[in-house]
């Protein structure tokens, strides 16, 4: 029997819940494939000790996990309260007050982190606290101070976040912290850094310089998570390697209502700007407490396969969740059968566009064949992994190997969907032999069987970067052995 892979990724955020070696190797089992450090917590020392052991349990179950690190940018939050809670009720008043001093909130002022926020309010904005559980109207804003009458009230606890419905607040995306934690990103090679509250494309190509400078390879996830970062939306595609949807923060700022909608259009605008996309935030949000998901919850992340996104992304359920590898385990169940679905393989993806490059000419040349010749796989021959991204823009149903001598090659191609990375260390003069190697390869994996066709693609040149500009077709337990 051949194996069926799973071709949409899943990206798990580490967290206390994980931080054990068996709880990690536990949850790389059940089928996670790219990690997330999350910035927000922790120090440096602390996240370069989990990417080594993330590494280590990589190898132990030998998988390419990519590692994925996230920037905690300009998240503005309340300070905290003298008793840590406040209960607020429909019509009180209650005033963010910049000047009010760290630990001092009560029941009617608290303090905030960023000092600016009352010059980017006015009357009549809507703040909303906490992910929305509170929401605030400014009545009006006095220096320091912003005076708010209580729209939806509740329980209000320390250090919550703030954000303005509608978007504008000004805050620059990359804080000094964030740009400590790039250096930390640099020297634990993350394969991603992701930059959070993005507005423009140039904070999308500061980050990726500063990484570099700090020795760094890894692309850049560009978080859309600010109302602002729509409105650029193209612009900052264009710049980065890849986009979350971070649904939790921009919910928040657009409106849950509008979120559907907005999720399909940045993933069909990803897609066909050759920029892969990961789908986040409470997928899976039940399953930190129970063992099973909503039925809600299964159409969610069913739906984001539909729909073509590369990735979907766990947080608190693997963070602080009770069941994380019992929540991996049945979002990759999910991911499973929603592929199986036709439509999700299907694509008229770029037909009647023109290719810029050979290799990428080779690429989409390859998902045409391989769609209709209906092969068993397709191996790429890759330095980069440029090739597998441009195949995996077309939906297919068949899987995409990436073969590269490369380590980090392979644990950044292991973000794409339906391409999966095999470590191929030989640079071939010869062709033939290189084709059987990497035939053999996938015979191994059980992936492939006498008399399947596979396309391979690669270049003259094995082991140049952006050389790719041949197509082979074989066949499976048939291949001539003197024939390039
Ligand atoms: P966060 O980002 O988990 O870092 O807040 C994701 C989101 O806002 O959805
Ligand atoms: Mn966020």
């Amino acid at each position: 029997m051949i194996k069926v892979m799973r071709r949409t990724k899943i990206v798990a955020t580490l967290g206390p819940a994980t931080e054990s070696d068996e709880a990690l190797d536990s949850i790389v089992k059940a089928g996670v494939d790219v990690v997330r450090l999350n910035f927000s917590h922790g120090n440096p020392d602390d996240h370069i000790a989990r990417a080594q052991k993330v590494r280590k349990i990589g190898d132990a179950n030998q998988r390419f996990l990519g590692i994925l690190a996230d920037l905690q940018g300009p998240k503005i939050r309340i300070e905290r309260f003298k008793n840590d809670t406040i209960e607020l009720k429909t019509g009180d008043d209650f005033c963010l007050n910049a000047d009010c001093a760290t630990n001092d909130g009560d029941q009617t002022q608290v303090g905030i982190t960023y000092k600016p926020l009352p010059n980017d309010v006015e009357k009549d904005n809507v703040l909303v606290l906490d992910d929305g559980r509170i929401v605030l109207t400014v009545i009006s804003v006095e220096g320091s101070k912003i005076n708010c009458n209580v729209l939806v009230g509740g329980e209000l606890s320390n250090n919550k976040g703030i954000n303005l419905k509608g978007g504008g607040l000004t805050a620059e995306a990359l804080t000094e912290k964030d740009k400590i934690d790039i250096k930390t990103a640099a020297k634990l090679d993350a394969d991603y850094l992701a930059v959070s509250f993005p507005r423009t494309a140039e904070d999308i190509h500061t980050a990726r310089r500063l990484l570099r400078e700090a020795g760094g390879h890894g692309g850049i996830v560009a978080k859309i998570e600010r109302a602002e970062a729509i409105d650029n939306l193209e612009a900052i595609i264009e710049a980065s390697d890849a986009i979350m949807i971070a649904r939790g923060d921009l919910g928040v700022e657009m409106g849950d209502a509008n979120l559907p909608a907005i999720q399909k259009r940045i993933i069909n605008l990803s897609r066909s700007m050759n920029c892969v996309v990961i789908t986040a935030t409470q997928m899976m949000e039940s399953m930190r407490d129970s063992p099973i998901p909503t039925r809600a919850e299964v159409f969610d992340v069913a739906n984001a396969v539909l729909d073509g996104t590369d990735a979907v992304m766990l947080s608190a359920e693997t963070a602080t969740g009770a069941y994380p590898a019992l929540t991996v385990q049945s979002m990759s169940d999910i991911c499973l059968s929603a592929e199986k679905e036709k439509r999700a393989s299907e694509s008229s993806h770029r037909l009647n566009s023109t290719f810029s490059q050979v290799d990428e000419a080779i690429a989409m040349a390859t998902m045409y064949t391989a769609n209709h010749l209906k092969v068993r796989a397709i191996a790429s021959l890759t330095e980069s992994g440029s090739t597998a991204l441009w195949m995996s823009r077309i939906s297919s149903g068949i899987p995409i190997y990436a073969l590269s001598r490369h380590e980090g090659t392979n644990r950044k191609v292991n973000l794409y969907r339906g391409v999966f990375p095999i470590y191929f260390p030989t640079v071939h003069t010869n062709h033939a032999e290189a084709n059987r190697e990497a035939v053999d390869l996938l015979k191994k994996r059980n992936v492939v069987q006498d008399g399947d066709h596979v396309v391979i693609t690669k270049g003259d040149l094995m082991g140049t970067g952006g050389g790719t500009n041949a197509m082979k077709i074989v066949e499976v337990g048939n291949m001539p052995k003197f024939v390039g």
